[in-house]
């Protein structure tokens, strides 16, 4: 009998500090979860896109990890993915000023297709639900930003700008937390003409469009009215809330993101600002960290590097594009990569750490040349 050798076996574990703390990765997890009666994990992605490697392989370590920590912890879990509608998607410059619109702008201009835009993650969050036996809520920026806790939070930070500014604007000190025009939906991506002033239980936020003058949006924390966050204020925002959710759902808050979160994001953005925000470290979300993909010289594996260079002309295209993946040989490839992800999501050594694109290019190896995805 011969025994199919796996490319895993081949791995190197050099060791690394929160390997030598934990014998098992729910051991991050199991003091925030002692007795709360549920764990819920949260994730976020730019719908900017047809999901690529990179991505397919997060979400599918999200729903790995997630069903681990369930079972090794003996409590129902579930995932929220918050499918940020509010990515860039058109820029215009007028009078030497850019101005944005962003991906749900064009969906509700019928200018980008919103089955373009979400059906590959659909279609993902649909199979790894369905592998995992987690159920997930898919839920737009729209919705995130209206949450009460999010709106208190945003609350906060407009009435301590001051305190906030150094940690989500380090460079200008302008923090962003932008209208669009109610006209055309423009929005300036400098927020040079920005105005944040904390009302009694509200925000107001004042711009200024270049083709329909100065407006402004008050957003209340009770709920109606649009705004948009940059990603700092966002990410505090989402510490914030799901800081509150531990009593809202009586659940252990864990949120479960790509590794460029981790290292000096978490250390020079999100734990300060939650320190400022006065919340107790026993009520701090869970932060875990998917491996970083990287390609032959160490950077992140990137779908815009690729397109925009054709930097990674040596990989086949479907590295960088779920819907060839998909077409050909779904289930084939998202089961290789789920193997391979149940491994991470259990281990310590194989959680913390990251992997080029040729180890995982070697894990699907024979998929690939079955399904013949390397381009002319
Ligand atoms: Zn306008």
């Amino acid at each position: 009998m011969t025994i199919q050798a796996s490319p895993s076996d081949q791995l190197i574990f050099a060791p690394v500090g929160i390997a030598h703390l934990t014998a098992d990765n729910a051991d991050l997890v199991r003091a925030a979860a002692a007795g709360r009666s549920r764990i819920r994990v949260t994730t976020a992605a730019q719908l900017n896109g047809v999901p690529h490697l990179g991505t397919v392989v997060t979400m599918l370590t999200v729903f790995a990890f997630t069903r681990h920590a369930a079972d090794a912890l003996g409590r129902p879990a579930n995932i929220i993915f918050d499918a940020l509608e509010n990515a860039p998607a058109e820029q215009i410059t007028i009078d030497g000023d850019t101005y944005t619109r962003n991906v749900g702008d064009l969906i509700d201009t019928g200018q980008l297709e919103r089955a373009e835009r979400t059906s590959g993650f659909e279609r993902l969050l649909a199979w790894a639900s369905d592998k995992s036996g987690i159920p997930y809520e898919y839920r737009p920026y729209a919705v995130y930003q209206s949450l009460r806790p999010v709106r208190e939070c945003l609350h906060i930070i407009a009435s301590r700008q001051d305190d906030f500014a150094p940690i989500v604007a380090p460079r200008d000190g302008i923090i962003r937390i932008r209208p669009r025009c109610p006209e055309c939906r423009l929005m300036q991506k400098s927020a040079a003409d920005l105005t944040i002033t904390a009302l009694s239980g509200a925000v107001r936020l004042g711009n200024r469009c270049p083709r329909h003058g100065r407006y402004a949006e008050t957003v209340h924390i009770d709920g109606g009215g649009w705004y948009d966050a940059n990603t700092p204020v966002r990410s505090i925002q989402k510490g914030y809330l799901l800081a509150a959710e531990r009593d809202i759902y009586d659940a252990c808050s864990v949120s479960v993101d790509g590794a460029d979160w981790s290292g000096s994001w978490h250390a020079n953005v999100l734990a300060p600002a939650l320190a400022e925000l006065g919340i107790p470290p026993r009520e701090w979300p869970v932060s875990v960290f998917t491996p970083l993909i990287t390609d032959h010289t160490g950077g992140k594996l990137s779908k815009t590097l690729y397109v925009a260079r054709g930097t990674y002309a040596d990989l086949p295209e479907a590295f960088l594009n779920l819907d060839i993946l998909l077409a050909r040989r779904s289930d084939q490839v998202l089961d290789a990569i789920w193997a391979e992800v149940t491994r991470w999501a259990a281990e310590p050594r194989r959680l913390h750490r990251g992997y080029a694109v040729g180890y995982i290019s070697s894990l699907l190896g024979q998929e690939l040349s079955a399904g013949q995805l390397r381009t002319a």
